[in-house]
């Protein structure tokens, strides 16, 4: 079994083009028990200190982040303390810039909705960097909740990043609320990070001295490509052999998620291989599948949809799976 932390990595607030105050937001995530916040307010880091002394003593962990809004693209770098001015970045050479991003301290860096058009058209909304090594990305947000469909280009997002780990690039997927103001439809992705149950959680019951907080475990999941966005389930796959095998933990309570919706749900699997091949199966059990996988595959990745395979019924994505090169021999 695993420990499933929920993240939320892309919020603003009025330090920046939001609407809501530090506080508020940080009122808002504990009431919607988010354990972890990123706060990535646009080129700055003004609110960090307010969102971590807001946060204290309640059941929430800040990472201070930020939104770099250039003209080609919005980056999300995480664990950072300054602003990186990009009036050099190059879009054919964005890793010159990404490299000074880190040079700054940043742990992580994302792209945030790299097909989204902006609302009503921003310039840079859009990605238009070409990243010519795309492993230079921690992450990318493959579903962003802000600008409403078709201006989104979320599924397009998911198809890219999806490519991307096909050709052997690891590169996690998140969602990203992008929270501008309070929202006005609260049924959207979130992202978990999956976390091996041997090690203590901060804030868990039993905690103890070994325990770890929840947002160094949320940065570490990313780094490992143990994350995926949901709309309720919880899968951690395993790949040993010829047989993938998907666990699906219904217990999370996300937006009315249940054993008895699930139940109720007619649930379909997908997995996408690195060979073209698309297999697709109507789980008779939701709790687990098991998929055989053909001798030629390096990567794969898997989606969960709720009765049809519609994109409007998309119940999570973004996990991924990869031969490891020890296996291979
Ligand atoms: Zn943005
Ligand atoms: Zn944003």
């Amino acid at each position: 079994m695993s420990r499933f932390i929920r993240a939320e990595l892309h919020n603003h607030t009025n330090e920046s083009d939001g609407s809501l105050s530090v506080k508020e937001l940080i009122d808002y995530a504990a009431a919607q028990n988010f354990e972890v916040m990123a706060l990535t307010d646009h080129n700055t880091v003004s609110g960090h200190l307010k969102a971590i002394r807001e946060a204290s003593g309640r059941n929430l962990e800040i990472i201070p982040g930020i939104e770099l809004t250039t003209m080609f693209g919005h980056l999300l770098a995480l664990n950072i303390g300054r602003w990186v001015d990009d009036t050099m970045l190059d879009p054919e050479r964005p890793e010159l810039y990404l490299r000074a991003v880190r040079h700054a301290g940043a742990r992580l860096i994302g792209l945030a909705h790299p097909f989204c058009i902006g609302e009503p058209i921003m310039v840079g909304c859009r990605n238009s960097m070409h990243f010519r090594y795309p492993e230079e990305l921690d992450y990318i947000e493959i579903y962003n909740c802000g600008a409403g469909d078709p201006l989104s280009g979320n599924m397009q997002a998911l198809e890219w990043w999806e490519e991307l780990v096909l050709q052997g690039y690891r590169i996690a997927a998140v969602s990203g609320i992008d929270l501008h103001t309070l929202p006005r439809n609260e049924n959207v992705f979130t992202t978990y990070a999956e976390t091996p149950d041997s090690i203590q959680v901060l804030g868990d019951e039993g905690k103890d001295a070994e325990s770890v907080p929840r947002a160094e475990l949320v940065m570490d999941a990313i780094m490992k490509q143990k994350t995926f966005i949901s709309k309720g389930p919880r899968l951690s796959a395993e790949w040993k052999g010829e047989w993938l095998k998907v666990r699906l933990d219904h217990s999370s309570g996300y937006l009315g998620w249940s054993e008895e919706k699930a139940r109720k749900s007619q649930l379909l699997l997908q997995v996408r291989q690195d060979t073209g091949r698309e297999w697709r199966e109507k789980l008779t059990n939701p709790d687990l599948a098991a998929v055989r996988i053909g001798p030629d595959v390096s990567h794969l990745v898997i989606r969960l949809y709720q009765d049809t395979y519609e994109d409007s019924h998309l119940l999570a994505a973004g996990v991924q799976c990869h031969l490891d090169e020890e296996a291979k021999q």
